[in-house]
């Protein structure tokens, strides 16, 4: 199986989906920022944090237990690092913007970042090249990581583009993996800013529509669980809902999967079941759950 993911929702399911199943991990690079001299890779960094079981459990990023020295003493030296990078955290990023400096690719340094951690899947980035989701707002165009991060979400979103997506390539890795591998899972992430990237390098959308392609909702009755989704959907014309959902991804989506609240939806290409995932147990169940609509396509 080859998993699409964000830095939130879907690695909450890894977690769990490693116990039951073997699987590759595409993830989203659009969110990537560079800070105080090192690359920040927010989605690859959760992805691989929470398969090495080291994630924060509290706010889905970082390493559990990290201490912030680094960040304090640059605040005093006067630098406005608007990230609050954690002491351990900040070591990931060092090892990836050396390799990166050594001129090795984003494909390797990740791969070899992975091992590191002793992660035994294969993680991803959706492509090497540079790519930016940079949101549209009323009071001007900023990235990902400002509107989130510096400005807590709070400006008016009228639209989300991806900088530099016309120059991504899919990558030879991830090319073979998804020729080999019939299976793909589009975890319970943001369907703007987390898998539209992913979506929108070259001609995924089409290679998708070969494939058995199996989604989570991110959003429940009207609203996501958290973070930003609805925003980005209603300023990219769709329902904040799990509709809004299958709308972005009909054209190749073969089963959505929307939690049990919603099961009025339930049809075809729709099946429900309990997709809030408080601890490792309910993603275990949820990815058991998932192994289950695979076997039935
Ligand atoms: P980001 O890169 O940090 O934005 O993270 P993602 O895009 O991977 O995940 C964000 C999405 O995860 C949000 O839209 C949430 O609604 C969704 N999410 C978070 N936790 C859960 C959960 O337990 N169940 C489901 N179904 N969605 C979740």
């Amino acid at each position: 199986m080859i998993v699409l993911s964000g830095g939130t929702g879907t690695p909450k399911l890894l977690r769990g989906m490693k116990e039951v199943a073997d699987f590759e991990v595409v993830v989203n690079t659009a969110e990537d920022i560079w800070i105080s001299g090192n690359k920040i890779c927010p989605d690859i960094d959760s992805v691989i944090y929470s398969l090495a079981e080291i994630i924060d459990e509290n706010r889905w990023w970082g390493i559990r237990g990290d201490s912030f020295r680094t960040h304090e003493a640059l605040k005093k030296l006067g630098v406005d690092e608007f990230m609050m990078i954690g002491d351990l955290d900040r070591a990931t990023h060092i090892m990836r913007s050396e390799l990166l400096r050594k001129g090795k690719s984003l494909v390797e340094t990740t791969l070899e970042v992975a091992r590191a951690y002793g992660v035994k899947q294969r993680i991803f980035p959706m492509c090497n090249e540079d790519v930016a989701s940079i949101v549209v707002t009323r009071e001007g165009e900023m990235h990902f990581q400002e509107f989130w991060v510096k400005r807590r979400g709070t400006p008016e979103v009228l639209d989300v583009y991806f900088r530099g997506i016309e120059k991504a390539k899919i990558p030879e890795e991830v090319r073979r993996a998804l020729e080999k591998d019939e299976e793909v899972l589009i975890g319970p992430s943001n369907p703007i800013t987390s898998i539209l990237p992913i979506l929108s390098v070259e001609n995924m959308r089409e290679i998708l529509r070969e494939k058995k392609v199996v989604a989570i909702s991110p959003i429940v009755g009207r609203n996501p669980i958290s973070g930003p989704a609805g925003k980005f959907m209603k300023a990219k014309g769709f329902e904040v809902s799990p509709m809004g959902v299958f709308e972005i991804y009909k054209d190749f989506l073969s089963v959505l999967i929307v939690d049990e609240s919603d099961s009025a939806l339930v049809s075809e290409k729709i099946v429900a079941t309990n997709t809030i995932m408080k601890n490792k147990e309910d993603a275990i169940r949820l990815s058991e759950f998932v192994l289950k609509v695979f076997d039935s396509l």
